[in-house]
Formats: C-alpha cells, structure tokens, sequence
C-alpha cells in the first residue's frame, strides 16, 4: 500500500504517523512544497519580533518522520491531481502515484484586491519564510503596516512593534471564515496595543498602494487616510490552498469537500486541516475548522481512516483556534 500526503503542516505529519502506525508495511510520502524541516507555524510572529531563531521553532513531531520510516519529498508543490489514475503532479514536472492521497494543504492568507494590484508592495506572514523576510524588510525600515483582522493582525502588529516599528494595524474587521476570538479580549488586546503605541485603524480597508521611491509606500484607506509606511505586512485569515484540484474530480466549496470519515467525493482521496471543509453530523452542516489542535486531531484521523480505521470526525469547541505556545495574548501585548 502506498499512502501520499500532501502538504508537512500539523495535520500531514500526525496522518502520516497514523497511517505508519496502523499499516506498518505500508510506503508513506510527505510531499510538501516547503524546503527544511516543518516548523510550529504558531511560533512565526516570535521570529518577526525576534524573540526566536527558526531553530527553536523546529515541530518536534516533524523530527521524528525518518525515524518513523517515512519518506520526505521537499520543494514539491501539486499542480495536478489525476483521480482516475491515482497520479499527482507536481509544479517541476515529476509524478508520484498512490493507492491513497491525502490533502493537507492547509491555507494561503486572503490578499485584498488593492494590494494585488501591486504583487510587489507586500509581504504575506504564513510559512517561516515570510517570517524571515518580514523580520528582514522590517530591520531596513522606520514604520510598518499591518493589514489583517483579529488574532493574526494582532500579532503582527505586536511582533512588529516589539522590533521598534512604527505601526499602523489597519484592523478591516472580524475574519470571514475563522473563529473570532472574544470580543472582550480582543477589546482588551488592542488597548494594550495602543497603549503601546500601536497605531490602529478599524473597520476600514485598504483602497490603494502606491509606491513612491521603491522603499516607501502611500497606502490610502477607504476611509480617506493616507499612512506611509516601508513594510506592508498581510497577516490575514487563511483560504484554503485546494485550486490544484480542479480536474481531479474531488468536490470542493471553500474547501475541501469531506464527509464525517474525512473522505472525499473520490473513496480513495482523504483531506485533513486548514483545508477540509468537514461534515459535522451533529450540526447537520460542513465547515472548516482552522487551527493547530484541529489540524493534528483530523489528520490522525484521516491516516487511520485510509488505513481501513473507518472512525467519526466529531468536532469539539476546544478543537479550534487556540493560542497553543507561549504566554496568552494579553500577556504577550503587554
Ligand atoms: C502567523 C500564524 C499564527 C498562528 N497561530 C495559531 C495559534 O496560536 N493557534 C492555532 O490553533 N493556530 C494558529 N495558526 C493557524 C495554524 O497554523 C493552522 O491552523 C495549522 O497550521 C493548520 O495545519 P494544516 O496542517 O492544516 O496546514 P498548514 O500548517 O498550513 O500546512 C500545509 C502545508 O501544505 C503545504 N502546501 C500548500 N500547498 C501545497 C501544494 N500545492 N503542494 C504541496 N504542499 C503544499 C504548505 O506549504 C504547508 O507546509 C496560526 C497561523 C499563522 C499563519
């Protein structure tokens, strides 16, 4: 039997360990777009700031995948998904085939229509190297704008700050698809923000972006500002990273289309994390259930699943979004 996952993210590297575990004579692949070691993705702002080296933000389950005998294929991004023939290709040409696929993609930050317009204006906060890159434009630069709603514009808004920026947090509102953290919180948060002197714009958005000497940008918002700054940093909520699918004959809404055994529409492809779009058969209703813990929860359960385990996903309040590592929010604003 030969199990390919795709994607090295929480939900990936607890389904490979599952599939491992259930079927030990099996092949299992990891085939991920990223290059180096997977990484706690939850830990990225601390590199913004500087508070850790990537060495200390190494995922310790992502350690032990040689060990577990699991094959490793790094700079692999999918491009293709053949259903029919059991083959996946990948964006540099090769091929890998299998008897099942998981999908577990995770997502890529929503980047807003002004900004688009400008590819080079910006800098998405998602993998390790955003981080770097964040941490590097930012080391070059006086102020920084942080575009993003709720826990993820906060923290780049603190992180940045904590680096000696100059901040605006320009906050468009609450995140269309994730859970909002509690508004008594987040209230809570952005004062201590401010008091930090974090400047911060809510519920407008960004209407234009132009560049005025190749290091400083004029951004305007929609409600008429104009705020310079040298860094825009996009710490936005996360869609999920399915558009390879289209062709491959899986079903997929916002994400992937799965049922309470997280199998898809094609009974040998499974999708797990960030990416899944979930049957809840309590609620009667798909939906995505962004996050660390959830991602770990539903991949174990997917490797077990492709190896003939045939349990219920069922969803708990506690499964989602959390703050995983660290001190708590309002800690860390502080
Ligand atoms: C800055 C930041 C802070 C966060 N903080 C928290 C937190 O405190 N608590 C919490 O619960 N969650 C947090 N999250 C969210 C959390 O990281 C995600 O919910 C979790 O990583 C989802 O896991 P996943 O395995 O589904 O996907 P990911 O972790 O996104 O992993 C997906 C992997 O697939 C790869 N990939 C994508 N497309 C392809 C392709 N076509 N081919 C091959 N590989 C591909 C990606 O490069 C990535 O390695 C944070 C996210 C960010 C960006």
């Amino acid at each position: 039997m030969r199990y390919l996952i795709l994607g090295s993210g929480p939900a990936a590297i607890a389904a490979a360990r599952a599939a491992r575990e259930t079927d030990p004579d099996a092949e299992v692949i990891v085939a991920t777009e990223e290059y180096g070691s997977p990484y706690l993705r939850p830990h990225l702002p601390d590199i913004v700031s500087g508070e850790k080296e990537p060495a200390a933000i190494a995922d310790p389950e992502g350690k032990k995948l040689s060990a577990w005998k699991i094959e490793v294929r790094q700079g692999k991004r999918a491009r293709r998904v053949d259903g029919a023939r059991n083959r996946v290709t990948f964006s540099d040409g090769t091929e890998e085939t299998y008897n099942f696929l998981l999908v577990a993609t995770g997502g890529k930050p929503i980047v807003p229509l002004a900004l688009m317009a400008n590819p080079g204006s910006f800098l998405l906060l998602n993998s390790l190297g955003d981080a770097l890159r964040i941490r590097a434009r930012a080391m070059r630069a006086d102020a920084s704008l942080v575009y993003g709603p709720g826990y993820l514009g906060i923290e780049a808004a603190r992180a940045l700050r904590k680096l000696g920026q100059q901040v605006t947090w320009v906050n468009p509102g609450l995140p269309r698809f994730g859970n909002p953290i509690p508004g008594d919180i987040e209230a809570k948060v952005t004062d201590l923000l401010r008091k930090n002197g974090v400047r911060i714009k809510e519920g407008t958005d960004i209407a234009d972006v132009l560049d005025m000497d190749g290091g400083t940008f004029a951004v305007r918002t929609t409600g008429g500002e104009e705020i310079r700054c040298q860094a825009i940093v996009v710490a936005t909520e996360r869609l999920p990273a399915v558009g390879f699918l289209e062709g491959s004959g899986v079903k997929v809404g916002t994400g992937v289309l799965v049922d309470e055994y997280l199998r898809t529409n094609v009974s040998n492809i499974f999708a797990a994390g960030d990416c899944a779009e979930v049957f809840d058969i309590n609620r009667k209703e798909s939906r995505i259930n962004f996050g660390w813990r959830s991602a770990i929860k539903q991949g174990q359960l997917a490797g077990e699943n492709m190896a003939g385990g045939g349990k219920l996903f069922i969803r708990n309040a506690e499964d989602y979004f959390g703050l995983l590592y660290g001190s708590s929010l309002q800690e860390r604003a502080k």
